[in-house]
């Protein structure tokens, strides 16, 4: 059997319901349980209108009429959909009286994005003929601990899922059993209280579906051809990384490349259950999978990925000459003012360190570290990540370097990452897009050195 993820914006109308609904098809064979976000938006629109109520009004006719208009033009009844959204309004009616949210009736609210969506889609599936029925995800025994708006999933969701969804996997074609239509993103806690898993958490309820089915793989739609080599929006002849780990997947969800939430690699990670990165709009395509590890020696580099806005510290201390202790004191600063670190490099009298843009408030930090060390902060920088074989280091570093030398681009720090999967370089945010086209030129384009690697 296999898990089938599609995103919010794969279902976010009618038609590409449909679409969806084909894909499916499709795959029917296969044993499908199938996972759904809510429909386009609707998280970040039920989240509006929880602050809208706040201020005592009650926007819900966006929401309702996209359902509803949706229901219409896929044929399918509207009653399910209409019980919901009449909960959903009654919902923001006591959040408006009560001019009071908390964590845990937000994501009350939100689990009605998911809850709608797969009613419309098992009911659609069954208009033509596909027996699916949709499940709510604590219904096929995802439990979580109780840290609204970002919960955990509980051990015992594994054998849950195993008890409720084994049955369907085990059976046979034509046994009659319908599709499971899962809510991506929801779970409940002990007490019974509806939670949410973070934003993106979608992608988790597919992995831990599918590694605690052993499905033969988990897919993931989005509508590009998978994991590609850079952002298609900087470079336009990005290419399909056909297969990565899951470590080096991590990395570029981390440093800037939306792929898959880096914590939803967990559950499969824990079973070797292979991740396929697949293309809604490119059925045939293979996309991209994501496995343990290579079996095939890779090509050196993977993919290139910037993140811009980050602030780069400088922290020179000859203090920190022949010291113990230095870097907790530094660290233990940063953790006071909650002020989390992204690439770091040291030498012997001084530290460099990157921190998001948005979130960090300086003068405090500033103020702690001035009593021991000179400071320098400079903002508008970009991190350039390589995920590469950094056993191979040497050449990727060497051919990195001639690369920018050619182009007058000088990087401002370099850090080599101890997953041992990529090289970070630091330079100005306004720099990161050519410094990013200069890379995958050297590694991807025609004539690069993965070309030359595959000979
Ligand atoms: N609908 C949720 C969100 O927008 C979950 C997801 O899409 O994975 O974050
Ligand atoms: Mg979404």
């Amino acid at each position: 059997m296999i898990v089938m993820k599609f995103g919010g914006s794969s279902v976010a109308n009618a038609e590409r319901i449909k679409h969806v609904a084909n894909i499916i098809k499709s795959f029917e064979d296969k044993r499908p349980v199938v996972v759904l976000s809510a429909m386009g938006d609707t998280t970040d629109h039920l989240l509006e209108a929880a602050e809208a109520a706040l201020e005592g009004t009650i926007t819900l006719d966006a929401i309702e009429k996209l359902h509803k208009d949706t229901a219409g033009e896929l044929g399918v009844p509207v009653t399910d959909i209409d019980s919901l959204l009449g909960e959903l309004r009654t919902l923001l009616t006591g959040i408006s009286m009560l001019r009071e949210v908390t964590p845990r009736s937000k994501d009350f609210l939100v689990s009605f994005g998911e809850r709608l969506s797969v009613r419309l889609m098992a009911a659609y599936l069954n208009s033509m003929n596909i027996r699916a029925a949709f499940r709510d995800a604590w219904d096929v025994g995802f439990v979580s601990d109780s840290s609204y708006t970002s919960a955990d999933l509980l051990p015992a969701t594994w054998e849950n899922i195993r008890k409720e969804l084994g049955p369907y996997r085990d059976g046979k074609k034509g046994d009659g059993l319908p599709i499971p239509v899962v809510t991506g993103f929801i779970a409940k806690d002990e007490k019974g209280f509806i939670t949410t898993l973070g934003r993106g958490g979608s992608d988790l309820t597919a992995t831990m579906l599918g590694a605690a089915l052993r499905a033969e793989e988990v897919q993931t739609w989005k509508d590009v051809d998978g994991i590609l080599t850079t952002d298609p929006r900087i470079v336009k002849e990005a290419k399909t990384v056909p297969i990565a780990t899951y470590d080096e997947v991590a990395e570029l969800a981390y440093f800037g490349s939306q792929v898959l939430h880096p914590r939803s690699m967990q559950p499969c990670l824990q079973t070797g259950t292979p991740v396929r990165v697949k293309n809604s709009y490119n059925i045939g395509a293979p996309g991209s999978l994501i496995v343990t590890r290579h079996e095939a020696k890779p090509p050196s580099v993977r993919a290139i990925t910037s993140k811009k806005s980050v602030t780069l510290i400088d922290i020179v201390s000859t203090r920190m000459l022949g010291q113990h202790g230095f870097l907790a004191k530094v660290f233990e600063s940063f953790a006071s003012h909650s002020i989390s670190v992204d690439v770091v490099a040291t030498s012997e009298v001084s530290v460099s360190l990157t921190v998001d843009n948005e979130k960090a408030h300086f003068a405090g930090l500033r103020h702690d570290l001035e009593k021991y060390a000179s400071i320098d902060i400079r903002k508008d920088k970009a991190i350039v990540t390589i995920i590469c074989d950094v056993k191979r280091s040497s050449s990727i570093l060497a051919a990195t370097f001639a690369a920018l030398e050619k182009e007058g681009i000088n990087v401002q720090m370099i850090s080599q990452g101890a997953s041992k999967v990529n090289i970070s370089m630091i330079c100005d945010s306004a720099e990161a897009q050519q410094v990013v086209g200069v890379l995958h030129e050297c590694y991807f384009g025609a004539g690069g050195i993965a070309a030359g690697e595959n000979q």
